[in-house]
């Protein structure tokens, strides 16, 4: 993981990234999301949206509606429900009216909550989005992607009139995603970038980090880089059985203490996934190839 830029950031400006697209970036930084979540306000007329609220403060709710200006907010739209992405929508929308659209509430599961502390609870939109669903205003049209991993319910959103892709947290350039089971899925995952491979997207907009101007590069090497973790994964266990913690040192190096445990996450994601394709099995905490 690289490193976030030199300040001073952007945040609380509406900064133009294109003719349709404005972002706000919220203050929020951390090393789960590098300078913080951007938000994206789309649409140049009358009516716009506004992409991933982030988090309730403020500041942020004051420089969303400073750059949504004179126009009205037509959906407030939601990528996934982790807390430095959604809890604004509910703020912003008593504020002016607008309705909630996008992704679903978590579901949970028979085996338990799939949410944790890192979900917003009280998300409760208006109207979810199915896969290949459109929202439209004045001169723009977005699409929900369906693209589950790093969470059940993760949505990217199709820019149509000029190839732009919101990627939420599903592909950022900063950062692998990460992915936490048991609400983050693997092979979810590996199919959801299967999926933005075989788009033909000119440009993403992640929710962390910089624009992506070769987007399926990017997934190319991410799919490349997830099978060949794999692939130690599957070699470290050829030598003995391990734990999760076990594999952090030895696959991560150099890594931020603050990330090991997303990187314990990270590899028991990758060993359900084995394990659901029948080449790995556990006993108690402990993994081993079979
Ligand atoms: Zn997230």
């Amino acid at each position: 993981m690289a490193g976030p830029p030199p300040k001073p950031w952007p945040t609380g400006l509406s900064e133009q990234c294109e003719p349709l697209v404005r972002r706000v970036l919220a203050p929020n930084p951390s090393p789960y999301t590098y300078t913080g979540t951007q938000t994206y306000v789309v649409g140049a007329g009358e009516a716009v949206a506004v992409i991933d609220p982030g988090p309730a403060e403020d500041d942020h709710l004051d420089a969303i509606v400073a750059s949504v200006g004179e126009a009205r907010i037509a959906a407030i739209m939601c990528t996934h429900t982790h807390r430095d992405h959604s809890p604004a929508a509910k703020p912003l929308a008593q504020r002016t009216g607008a309705p909630v659209v996008g992704c679903a509430p978590l579901v949970l599961d028979d085996s338990g909550p799939r949410a944790d502390a890192a979900f917003d609870r009280y998300y409760a939109p208006d109207r979810v989005m199915e896969d290949g669903e459109a929202m439209t205003g004045p001169g723009w049209t977005l699409t929900a992607v369906h693209t589950p991993g790093h969470t059940s319910n993760h949505l990217c959103f199709a820019l149509e009139e000029s190839g732009a892709l919101f990627t939420g947290d599903h592909v950022m350039a900063w950062s692998t995603s990460v992915v936490v089971p048991p609400d983050g899925d693997m092979s979810a995952y590996m199919q959801s970038l299967e999926k933005l491979y075989a788009r033909e997207d000119r440009i993403y907009y992640p929710a962390h980090g910089p624009a992506v101007d070769k987007p399926r590069q990017l997934v190319r090497g991410m799919i490349g880089h997830r099978r060949q973790r794999e692939n130690q994964i599957l070699r470290l266990l050829g030598e003995a059985p391990s734990t999760s913690a076990g594999f952090v040192p030895k696959m991560y190096r150099g890594l931020d203490e603050r990330l090991v445990g997303a990187a314990e996450m990270s590899v028991t994601a990758h060993l359900i996934d084995l394990e659901r394709r029948g080449l790995v099995t556990r006993s108690g905490e402990t993994w081993q190839t079979i």
